[in-house]
């Protein structure tokens, strides 16, 4: 494939990467997303939304984000060089941020006053929440009643950003039902309001418009690699939960030599409901709008999920990551619970950077490569900071004494 076209073919002009993708959702709904791809593709064009955007950045975002060399870590593993791209330090501490800067930006363009969306752990909430307080748009978050009182904190603070919290208190009151009530609210205030995804997830144009406002990762981390080494890395990872971090990570990349690594989260094994390996372990269906890899249960909806990381665990995936897959430009691989959590202590212990539980799958992955790869260069995606996992650690696993070279 000539990856010098790629982003000319991919999506099509309705939506898909190959058989996945698309728009499969009520003719209403159809109706909205097209009107959002339409003015997607006018505006994301115009200088004046392309400078607003990088202002908003690097001004209230913080941004670029620091590339970083993992001195002690690399030479407790031998002579294999690791390297962080520090999302972490992205404003309200993890990659989420770029596309709810983005989305709210093309919200106000559009003349939109209000986002809508669904939160399962809330940091989506959070950081669309953060987004609409910048912006002065209201933002209604629908979230299960059961991850209400597990997330106390992030509820807490969407409601502290001026966030409206809508409890949904049907079914198992989690993500899978906060999803369809959001999209219920969207259906019928669809003129006033936008729906904004977590994830490269969900119907055309989601997946590409999250992509494009991830893409920033990638593009900063090639060209500060190459400043600090003079080369660029072997290989890159990131963990993929619905694949936004992973996606913006691996997009810069696509037409180089450079080993392109997915990391899925195996949790307890690869035993039936114990992972959210949709890549590794799953098959093609459809899903929340969209056609990709899935994990089905034997009557064919969305099987039980989990992972110790909650940004992980999703039993479908974004569809150009089902893309990437069939074409054998990206590489998926696992990382179970116990992984993570040791490569969680790690970092905290060797490098003083304290990573989510999500992140830290692709810090396990990087730490396993290196060993493989003695003088070889890996750049992990370290998508999130990890004081929100703090407590469930401790709690779960102490301070991390078993967790030293
Ligand atoms: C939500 C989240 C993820 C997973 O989402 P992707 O769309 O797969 O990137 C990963 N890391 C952190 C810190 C998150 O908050």
């Amino acid at each position: 494939m000539d990856f010098k076209r790629y982003f000319r073919d991919y999506p099509t002009p309705d939506g898909f990467f190959g058989p996945y993708g698309g728009i499969e959702i009520s003719d209403d709904l159809a109706r909205a997303c097209r009107e959002i791809d339409q003015a997607y593709r006018t505006i994301c064009q115009s200088s004046k939304f392309i400078s607003e955007l990088r202002r908003i950045r690097k001004e209230f975002q913080g941004r670029p984000t620091p590339v970083y060399h993992c001195n002690r870590l690399s030479e407790k593993l031998g002579n294999c060089h690791i390297y962080l791209k520090r999302e972490d330090l992205n404003h309200s501490g993890a990659h989420k941020l770029n596309h709810c800067m983005g989305e709210a930006l093309l919200a106000s363009y559009m003349g939109k006053k209000k986002l809508i969306a669904e939160t399962g752990a809330g940091q989506h909430g959070v950081a669309l929440a953060t987004a609409a307080a910048y912006f002065g748009l209201k933002c209604e978050i629908h979230m299960g009643e059961v991850d209400i009182v597990k997330q106390a904190p992030n509820v807490a603070r969407m409601k502290v950003l001026g966030a409206e919290v809508i409890p949904v208190s049907h079914g198992l009151k989690t993500l899978k039902e906060a999803v369809d009530s959001a999209f219920e609210a969207y259906a019928k205030q669809y003129k006033e309001a936008i729906y904004c995804i977590g994830t490269v997830a969900g119907p055309h144009p989601f997946p590409m418009m999250v992509r494009d406002f991830q893409y920033c990762i990638g593009e900063e981390s090639r060209e500060q690699f190459l400043e600090m080494t003079g080369h660029l890395p072997d290989a890159v990872c990131a963990c993929v939960g619905g694949g936004s971090n992973a996606a913006g990570s691996f997009a810069a990349y696509l037409a180089d030599s450079v080993d392109l690594i997915g990391v899925e989260p195996l949790g307890h094994g690869p035993a039936f409901g114990g992972h959210a390996a949709s890549l590794t372990y799953g098959e093609p269906g459809s899903m929340h709008g969209f056609h990709s890899y899935m994990l089905k249960d034997k009557d064919g909806g969305p099987a039980p999920v989990y992972s110790i990381a909650s940004g992980l665990d999703y039993p479908a995936v974004g569809p150009e990551h089902a893309f990437w897959k069939d074409i054998n430009r990206v590489q998926y691989v696992t990382i179970d619970d116990k992984e993570a959590v040791d490569a969680f202590f790690k970092l905290s212990r060797y490098e003083g950077i304290i990573p989510a539980l999500e992140s830290a799958h692709a810090v396990a992955y990087a730490m396993k490569w290196a060993k493989d790869h003695p003088f070889g260069s890996i750049l992990a995606t370290c998508s999130g900071r990890g004081d929100k996992d703090l407590d469930y650690v401790i709690e779960n696993y102490g301070f991390g004494e078993d967790h030293q070279f």
